[in-house]
């Protein structure tokens, strides 16, 4: 005999669980099924949790943040171990574990612990590790089964020497040597970690900069702090051509010719659905090649009563916009009539070292589409809490157009930037301009004090480029002797 519920919810990450939670909310019987043992998925288990968790302890015990300030080496210990490494993210993670769960218990969501498939469009099916199968039927099911790390057949994974980004956080030791393979965030992001170990990275990219998605200073910025502040070698533009372990080394070849050793590879390119697993070709719902599931704008899938959020639709693919995702789709599922769309204005963090985060649209994309706009800057090192800090090197930066002054973008880079970034999100979400700035009262000392002066340096600029303007209009106008 089957269960019945009015949803059904299959994976338990950001997505899983903040939609449960929203159906039940709204009265709603509710089953979650979670094949693994533990709720979170990759936000809690293998990704942003644990690795926002691990780069906080690198930057405590290397002391990298105080290097310098006070005259004294503040690295805790000399010879950092997985075990100290890893010591606090078990802490953080129980933490989550504890919190995911009081809150679907509060919702009286029935979980199921085992693997879903589909019977047929209102049936799955779940297998259990020494447990009869249990049927579920339900109105409605949410697909929240999140993504994992690509594994294209050339690389040798073995879970030790050749690692993806899940393997990560079960090394054994800390390598002296590691290569990454992928220059985007989450290969960046373990390079900070790393490279303030003091392990020796080297990080490669196919692409000609690091982050592609962000203007070139920002990028450009991430390197040169990469290398030259944590000594990580940063190679670019470079292909591979193969990955070779032997014994306990592993060799890494560039297409140029170039063979780079190390204790560990940690390659870290791409990400594919998870939605193999799930029998689909049951249901009706489409994929793409990359077991993304298609879905329109209310995040229903190509069957009416299956919606899916998160990772598993692709793009932006972060926890941030899985919950909004997931509890919009809700609203739309049972017509909650409550939250119909998710914000407009997606804040982006890359917890690197620096810290990297953007909002709206950057310089390099205005410019590419022809949009005519003009750019403001600050330091933090003519900033009063930069140099408190010893954050020297950080900035922000604001875009707006150059007609009208509207605030399109902005990014912030160095400490804080992920938590910074939301002042300028929720001023582009009211339509302001950089008289907005220009007139609001900042704590101080305060980063965010630097949104003003990045307001004064754009009003500079946009007085020069009317100035210029002025002058060649003027010399076009002077009749020719
Ligand atoms: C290293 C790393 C760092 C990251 N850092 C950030 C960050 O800083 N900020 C940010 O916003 N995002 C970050 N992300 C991305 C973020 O982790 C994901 O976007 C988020 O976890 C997606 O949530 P989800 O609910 O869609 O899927 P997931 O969290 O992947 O959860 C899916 C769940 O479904 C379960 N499941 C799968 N198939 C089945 C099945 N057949 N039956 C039952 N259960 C199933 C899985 O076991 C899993 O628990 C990071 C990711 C990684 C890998």
């Amino acid at each position: 005999m089957a269960e019945r519920y009015d949803l059904c919810v299959i994976g338990s990450g950001p997505a899983g669980e903040k939609g449960a939670a929203q159906a039940a909310y709204f009265g709603k019987s509710v089953c979650l099924i979670e094949r693994a043992p533990r709720p979170g998925g990759a936000a809690v288990n293998t990704g942003t949790i644990p690795s926002k968790t691990l780069r906080e302890t690198a930057l405590y015990l290397s002391g990298l943040r105080q290097r310098g300030l006070y005259g004294v080496d503040y690295r805790i210990k000399s010879d950092i171990t997985i075990g100290d490494f890893m010591h606090r993210e078990r802490a953080v993670v129980e933490a989550a574990w504890q919190q995911i769960d009081a809150n679907l218990e509060r919702h009286r969501v029935t979980r199921v612990q085992g693997a879903a498939r589909f019977l047929d469009p209102y049936t799955v099916e779940v297998e259990r590790v020494q447990q009869e199968t249990r049927r579920i039927q339900a109105e409605v099911f949410l697909l929240a089964t999140g993504s994992r790390p690509s594994h294209p057949p050339e690389i040798p994974f073995d879970g030790r020497i050749v690692v993806d980004s899940d393997d990560a956080l079960s090394l054994t030791q800390i390598p002296k040597r590691l290569v990454i393979i992928g220059g985007g965030v989450i290969g960046c992001e373990y390079a900070g970690i790393f490279g303030a170990l003091g392990v020796r990275v080297t990080l490669i990219n196919s692409r000609e900069r690091l982050l592609m998605q962000l203007d070139a200073d920002l990028s450009d910025a991430l390197r040169v702090e990469l290398t030259r502040r944590l000594g990580v070698q940063v190679i670019l533009d470079a292909g591979v051509s193969g990955v070779r372990v032997e014994g306990d080394l592993a060799s890494v070849m560039l297409a140029d010719g170039r063979e780079i050793t190390a204790d560990c590879v940690l390659y870290c390119a791409g990400r594919e659905g998870n939605s193999d697993s799930l029998q689909l070709e049951n249901t009706g719902v489409k994929t793409n090649a990359r077991g993304f599931v298609q879905v329109d704008a209310s995040y229903r899938s190509t069957t009416a009563h299956i919606f899916a959020a998160g990772d598993i639709i692709g793009f932006p693919a972060l926890a941030s916009t899985a919950m909004e995702q997931a509890r919009v789709a809700m609203c739309h599922a049972f017509d909650l009539k409550y939250k119909m769309q998710m914000g407009a204005v997606l804040p982006y963090g890359v917890w690197t070292v620096p810290e990297i985060a953007t909002v709206g649209m950057g310089e390099d994309e205005a410019r590419a589409k022809g949009i005519a706009v003009e750019i403001g800057k600050a330091s933090f090192r003519t900033n009063p809490r930069g140099q408190i800090i010893g954050d020297t090197e950080g900035f922000v930066k604001l875009v707006f157009k150059a007609d009208d002054k509207l605030l399109i973008g902005a990014s912030v880079v160095g400490d804080g930037a992920c938590e910074l970034i939301h002042i300028p999100a929720t001023a582009i979400h009211f339509n302001a301009t950089l008289d907005y700035f220009i007139e609001a009262v900042f704590n101080y000392p305060t980063l965010s004090d630097a949104f003003k002066y990045a307001a004064y340096d754009g009003l500079q600029r946009l007085q020069r480029r009317i100035s210029r303007s002025m002058e060649a209009r003027a010399r076009s106008l002077t009749p020719i002797a």
